[in-house]
């Protein structure tokens, strides 16, 4: 499947220099989607308690492959939008700092892991992601992405955790 004919850049969104990959045509197809899942879902089959999801686009891969895998979904969130006790990470934006947050109860202490998120560019979410399963006592046996930017080096920021991706682009 030729995945990169799903994905268009939009140039220049949602600022000046930035090539957006939209995967909203990969999500629209039927047959692409199952395909992107499947491929996902084979890797971590039977090697993984649970998948965690980091908002938004990260929600609707690692819901499928969590329901493919027939094992549970957790969310790592932006900021405020969890409503019960949360850990809290921060990191380095291009500019200045977010933070993402997670449930102090969202993962069973011991438990092994799949991080999701659609895209790894610099590797500042999926790092800040891992930092917080960790806090939790779970182990993150693998991030897994759609997409890698590989020219913005965000598997070395993960190292040592494993970076799978399913496509990448090198410029
Ligand atoms: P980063 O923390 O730099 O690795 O950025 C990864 C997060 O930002 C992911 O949740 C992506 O969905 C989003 N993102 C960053 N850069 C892009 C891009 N060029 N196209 C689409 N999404 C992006």
């Amino acid at each position: 499947m030729d995945i990169k004919s799903f994905i268009r850049t939009i140039e220049d969104f949602p600022r000046p220099g930035i090539g957006f990959k939209d995967i909203t045509p990969l999500l629209a197809d039927g047959e692409a989607f199952r395909w992107v899942v499947g491929r996902v879902s084979e890797r971590y089959r039977g090697k993984v308690d649970a998948v965690v999801g980091i908002e938004s686009r990260g929600f609707i891969l690692g819901a499928a492959v969590a329901y493919d895998l027939g094992v549970g979904l957790s969310m790592v969130r932006k900021p405020g939008k969890l409503p019960h006790q949360t850990h809290s990470v921060s990191y380095e934006l291009e500019y200045g700092r977010d933070s993402l947050e997670v449930h102090v109860d969202a993962l069973e202490p011991g438990s092994k892991v799949v991080v999701v998120d659609d895209l790894l560019a610099t590797g500042g979410t999926a790092r800040a992601t891992v930092d917080l399963v960790q806090k939790l006592g779970a182990e993150v046996v693998e991030c897994a992405f759609v997409i890698e930017l590989g020219f913005l080096g965000g598997r070395a920021i993960l190292d040592p955790v494993r970076t799978h991706a399913l496509i990448s682009y090198d410029d």
